[in-house]
């Protein structure tokens, strides 16, 4: 074992507490300590005339007391008046001890640091830290001194030693931490050299750029957030090639099977459906193990070419399986493909967590007879007691909700044949292109960029809650011209129970405001079968208003509805915003959404409010959405590793998003050998594992 990849507790002074309080740092290794970066730096390495201190600024100052006093202002405190021949300074103690008042004596010599601020009596530094100087002292600091992030316990001080003690390490037994980037590619990308970005960041010299170092822009900082972005990506790449390496079934285009669909269904494809159909056919034909993404706005139409792909698959004698995330989505998916493809003599099977007994027996057992030729569930389709005689095509639809490790998983299911199946992954959330390069390295993706015909905007309006009695009213004479709507209550707190309560809450209430309507109610909790009951009639216009939860917000397509209510939109995402709204407009009616908001608005709110009242565009809004809450937030933690980047940060790193698949793709031709262990470093030992077959 190399020195560095020791556990910590083999450093001197670290015992087993020190050590579980590393941990909650995620430092392990010693070489974890030395990927801990500071926050930010403080400059003690040279004296700064008093005479050039500003305000705002901290500094190192050595003067001599001019006088000490216990002064009375509002607070009672001790002001120290401290000269250096430049100029002249106050140093105030709110909390002093008599001791520290006689310590201050005339004529005494004092280092201090402390941030300067416009005080009572000039430039003043509260409760600096502070050293009365003897005649032989200490010199200033060499470097700039780092402040790193830390936990409850654990002293700055405490960890800038067991740094020090592990740059020690490093110099000693620099092998132990390779530098992974060959010095030709690191030359071409302009990066400095991994050793030298590390030191320079733990002991910057005394003429470093504080202000870019603060930014998180200087080149040695970039170097190490270009490898951890770059570590991600061959992660997925790696996961690719993992899947690909198996075989898949070669599916020729089932073209008299997809045109006997085409003819039943009530409207053409629109060009944007048929080359993105033409991309997935000729994917299936591969015997290769399609990966492709399919992005399209909320109401573009992928559940068609979701259905088109399906018939390709069986048509080459193979099953087909959609996931959805939600049991509402997929019991809706399940209606649309029965309707569709029973009239084709395609038997369509269900399965989700909460199907139980005979029902799931049965179910099951005609997903491993083959008899069911196309299944459509929840993730309950992809567990391990569910098996597939052949499964040719697996589609995952809202790809926000799935992660890596199920793609992987999906491999699995091939298991009769020893083949693994296609996959195709559909999701709403327009991701801009250099981010959808980072997040999906390892999936091709196609664009559904046009919307079918004849779909009228949807009229977005904002309106404070006070106002509640109009929208009501508006509900009535939408309902009355036999138009449906929504009414979608708000996460509460971060609570599935409280959300449920304000929606039943509501549901009351508005039953009392409009007795002549009929309202349902779906939520979290409820039974699947009562939610499915509800959706349905809703869809069946038995219902004319539904009061919901966000459950609704992925994919329910009910075209009558018309009108949506969203109570509390200041909580939610634009991005969430745009899944809601697309419920509604996709009729040929013209639609509304109105946004009830509980004033006062914080400026940050009125302006989301505002880009949903000014755009329907998808791709805008996910622009919008990623500038006002960064891309953790609009990728969600759970779909990709890129959620927990230690060192880059994807909104201020953008640009070297840019090149990083160049980086990869170099990489891999030049020094193959360097992708695993550069996934270790960043991703864990686990994830390493992903490209071992
Ligand atoms: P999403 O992309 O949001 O999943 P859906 O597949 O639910 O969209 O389609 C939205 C609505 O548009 C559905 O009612 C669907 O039948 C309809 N639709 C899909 N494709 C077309 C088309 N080419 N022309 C007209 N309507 C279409
Ligand atoms: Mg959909």
């Amino acid at each position: 074992m190399s020195s560095l990849t020791q556990t910590v507790s083999a450093l001197s002074g670290v015992g087993e507490a020190l050590a579980a309080k590393l941990a909650r740092l995620r430092i392990e290794q010693v070489a974890d300590l030395l990927f801990h970066l500071p926050l930010r730096y403080q400059d003690r390495t040279r004296i700064t005339p008093i005479a050039t201190l500003r305000a705002g600024h901290e500094a190192v100052v050595e003067g001599e007391v001019a006088a000490s006093d216990v002064v009375k202002g509002r607070r009672r405190s001790l002001l120290v008046r401290l000269k250096d021949g430049s100029g002249i300074l106050s140093l105030r103690f709110f909390h002093f001890a008599p001791a520290q008042q006689q310590q201050f004596q005339a004529g005494a010599r004092v280092r201090c640091f402390g941030e300067a601020r416009a005080g009572a009596t000039g430039l003043e530094i509260y409760h600096p830290e502070y050293r009365l100087l003897k005649a032989d002292d200490t010199p200033v600091e060499e470097h700039l001194t780092p402040i790193y992030p830390t936990t409850e316990g654990l002293h700055q001080s405490r960890l800038r030693s067991l740094i020090a003690q592990a740059l020690r390490l490093l110099d000693s037994d620099a092998a132990s931490l390779p530098d992974w980037l060959p010095t030709g590619l690191r030359e071409r990308f302009h990066l400095p050299e991994l050793h030298a970005s590390l030191r320079y960041l733990h002991e910057p010299p005394p003429e470093a750029d504080i202000e870019r170092l603060a930014e998180g822009r200087h080149p040695a900082q970039r170097r190490l957030a270009m490898e951890e972005l770059l570590a991600h990506q061959l992660s997925l790449r790696q996961v690719r090639l993992r899947i690909q390496a198996d075989g898949a079934p070669s599916l020729p285009s089932g073209r008299s099977l997809q045109a006997r669909f085409l003819t039943q269904l009530p409207f053409p494809l629109t060009g944007a459906q048929q080359r993105v159909l033409d991309e997935i056919g000729h994917d299936l034909e591969c015997p290769r193990p399609m990966l492709r993404l399919v992005q399209g706005d909320v109401g573009s139409g992928k559940t068609v070419v979701a259905a088109m792909a399906a018939l390709q698959a069986i048509a080459g004698g193979c099953q087909a399986a959609m996931m959805a995330p939600t049991e509402i989505l997929a019991e809706q998916h399940y209606r649309t493909f029965r309707d569709w493809l029973t009239p084709l003599g395609i038997e369509v099977a269900w399965l989700a967590g909460k199907l139980k007994g005979k029902a799931r027996l049965d179910a099951k057992a005609a997903i491993q007879d083959g008899r069911a030729q196309m299944v459509v569930g929840t993730h309950a389709l992809f567990q391990g007691d569910v098996h597939f005689q052949r499964l040719g095509l697996a589609i995952v639809d809202e790809q926000h909700r799935f992660g890596v490790h199920q793609r992987l998983a999906l491999r699995e299911k091939g298991e009769a044949g020893g083949l693994t199946p296609h996959q195709l992954v559909m999701t709403a959330t327009p991701i801009p292109r250099t981010l959808a390069m980072s997040a999906y390295a390892d999936l091709d993706v196609s664009v559904i960029d046009e919307l079918p015909p004849g779909r009228t905007p949807v009229q977005t309006v904002a309106v404070p809650d006070e106002r509640r009695p109009e929208v009501v009213t508006r509900i009535r004479q939408a309902c009355a011209q036999g138009r449906q709507a929504y009414w979608v209550c708000t996460l509460i707190e971060e609570s599935d129970a409280l959300q449920c309560q304000a929606a039943e809450a509501t549901r009351e209430e508005l039953t009392d405001a409009l007795p002549e309507l009929a309202i349902g109610l779906v939520h979290g909790r409820m039974k699947a079968a009562d939610k499915a009951d509800v959706m349905a009639a809703f869809k069946a216009g038995e219902l004319d208003l539904l009061v919901a939860t966000t459950v609704i917000e992925v994919g329910v397509d009910v075209p009558n509805a018309s009108l949506m209510i969203i109570e509390n939109p200041e909580r939610l995402g634009l991005s969430q915003l745009h899944q809601l709204r697309g419920r509604v407009g996709r009729g040929s009616t013209e639609s509304y959404c109105v946004l009830l908001y509980h004033p006062p608005l914080s400026a940050h709110s009125r302006e989301r409010l505002a880009v949903m009242r000014e755009t329907g565009d998808g791709f805008r809004i996910a622009e919008k959405d990623l500038e006002l809450r960064g891309p953790g937030e609009v990728l969600g933690t759970r779909q990709t590793g890129l959620a927990q980047l230690k060192i880059a940060d994807l909104e201020r790193d953008r640009d070297l998003l840019e090149r990083i698949s160049a980086l990869a793709v170099a990489l891999l031709d030049e020094a193959p050998e360097a992708s695993e262990p550069l996934i270790r470093r960043w991703l864990g030992e686990e994830a390493g594992r992903y490209g071992q077959v």
